[in-house]
């Protein structure tokens, strides 16, 4: 193991989002590039926002996603002695102090300060203290917080970010920070600086958002005399109208678990999230997961926020076209016994699963999932527009419907006839169907387009997909046959098809 040690701290306060996924994705390369350890902390400090069923979501869905991590899951709670030691320690060398203001009056400071556009940040009231005055303010059993004392002194806090370059903070614009709430509970910036020197990380790679924390945390770093960790701070990611991509804002569209069930393959959907944020500086998309780890660099990562175009409501393309174009990719490519697994899992929970398919059928389902998937853009096209491979009960689309079948009423017995044909072949091939489609074709002087269009549709209910000749085949004589004598309920007026999923 290396020296790299990097860690994913989520606030289970929430589902896994897709930006958290993407954080947990670049710190696991990072991690997997370097032979170093990936530590996955949950920052439970919140207790009123934290929930069990939260801290199961985010485990949940990075081990769907693939990233597995080396150290945890540990829990911030479970730290706390540490962290008010350490606030302790702070008040104790002077780094830190109480401070005794309440609301009202920081309220009313502030408001002064910014009637008269001056510094609202804390006013240091209480960072002179004498021990005199605090004593007697704590036998007073007056209420305190812990604030970080600042130096006040020229300059700046001066870092260098792996991915901005140099970034400085003047000590002048950074306020006396709370590290302990008046409940003695000790917040967020102190804590998480605690646990990253506790679990020795060497990379904080996070979202921009957290710089006005990282200079103030480097100021605790300090204090508590401890070497800081390496800084790599990521774009955000945006929607079409700049605005952050959050649960809040954006519901379960930004959830990793939305996803899952509408039928993406984990790494697909990882592949797309490192490309929100991250380029190889070539024109390379595909990156299979050895790939990503081999080229993954801090350095290019982006500096400018991601657009995350996730286009709600366009029912075609319920997500990001690329995360789409991205995922169907993997899905039309990748082995075929690799896909059958996630293929299974979808049309069990479709009732369509059948055992016969991991054994007597299993060369039927291979080969069948490879002759449907070309058109295919998620796992649950195979239950949607696949459907008629797996099962009797499927939709014809109104637009094929209209084209193909009302178009052409004499379908009506042609098709019957032509499955009367089929039943009397001594084989049924591509080859033995199709002679006989074009042969009767020919002998009702038709174009031989309307027969195999009209099969199609009613064998599949697709407007395309896959040589027709190879459908009849896979979907074998017995259905073919039925399916084509069963057409007449088509032609009723109630019957217009649904529209394409
Ligand atoms: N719990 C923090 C969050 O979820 C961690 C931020 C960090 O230090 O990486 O935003």
């Amino acid at each position: 193991m290396s020296d790299v040690r990097v860690r994913f701290p989520p606030s289970p306060t929430g589902y896994l989002h897709i930006g958290g996924a993407r954080t947990a994705l670049l710190n696991w390369l990072y991690a997997r590039k370097h032979g170093g350890s990936l530590i996955l902390r949950i920052e439970d400090t919140d207790a009123k926002r934290s929930t069990r069923e939260s801290i199961e979501g985010i485990l949940d869905g990075l081990s769907w996603l693939g990233l597995d991590w080396d150290e945890g899951p540990y829990f911030q709670t479970e730290f706390e002695q540490e962290h008010r030691r350490a606030a302790e320690q702070l008040l104790a060398d002077g780094h830190a102090y109480r401070c005794f203001c309440s609301r009202d009056e920081l309220d009313a400071r502030r408001e002064a300060a910014m009637a008269a556009r001056g510094n609202v940040g804390y006013d240091g009231t209480c960072r002179g203290l004498s021990p005199e005055e605090i004593d007697e303010k704590m036998k007073q059993g007056l209420p305190f917080v812990v604030r970080f004392k600042v130096p006040r002194r020229e300059g700046a806090v001066v870092y260098e970010d792996r991915v901005l370059g140099p970034i400085e903070r003047r000590y002048d614009d950074i306020e006396d920070f709370v590290i302990v709430r008046s409940n003695a509970k000790p917040l967020y910036l102190l804590c998480n600086v605690v646990d990253d020197i506790r679990d020795r990380i060497s990379h904080v790679i996070r979202g921009q958002d957290h710089m006005t924390n990282t200079t103030r945390q480097l100021l605790l770093y300090d204090a508590l005399g401890a070497k800081p960790p390496v800084f790599a701070h990521m774009p955000l990611t945006l929607d079409l109208q700049k605005r952050k991509i959050s649960k809040r804002s954006h519901g379960e569209i930004v959830s990793v678990q939305f996803y899952r069930e509408r039928g993406f393959l984990p790494w697909a959907l990882c592949n797309f999230l490192v490309l929100l944020g991250w380029n190889p500086g070539t024109d390379q998309e595909i990156f299979s997961r050895d790939e990503l780890i081999e080229a993954f660099t801090l350095e290019r990562i982006s500096k400018v926020n991601s657009v995350f175009n996730y286009r709600k409501g366009d029912p075609k393309f319920f997500t990001d076209p690329k995360a789409i174009s991205i995922n169907a990719h993997y899905l039309r490519t990748m082995p075929v016994e690799e896909l059958a697994g996630p293929v299974k899992a979808h049309l069990a929970k479709e009732n369509l699963w059948d055992d016969a398919y991991d054994g007597a059928r299993r060369d039927w389902f291979l080969h069948t999932l490879d002759l449907i998937r070309d058109r295919f853009h998620t796992i649950n096209d195979f239950a949607g527009a696949g459907r008629a491979y797996f099962s009797d009960e499927y939709t014809i689309e109104a637009r094929p419907l209209k084209k193909n079948i009302l178009k052409h009423p004499d379908l009506k017995t042609w098709l019957p006839k032509l499955a009367d044909r089929f039943a009397g072949l001594a084989v049924f091939d591509r080859q033995t169907t199709e002679e006989t489609t074009r042969g009767l074709a020919a002998e009702l002087d038709i174009k031989p387009g309307i027969l195999i269009n009209g099969m199609r549709t009613v064998l599949t209910g697709q407007l395309a997909g896959p040589g027709m000749f190879d459908i009849l085949e896979t979907l074998g004589r017995e259905r073919v046959v039925r399916r084509l004598q069963n057409v007449e309920h088509l032609y009723h007026t109630d019957n217009t098809g649904t529209e394409p999923r």
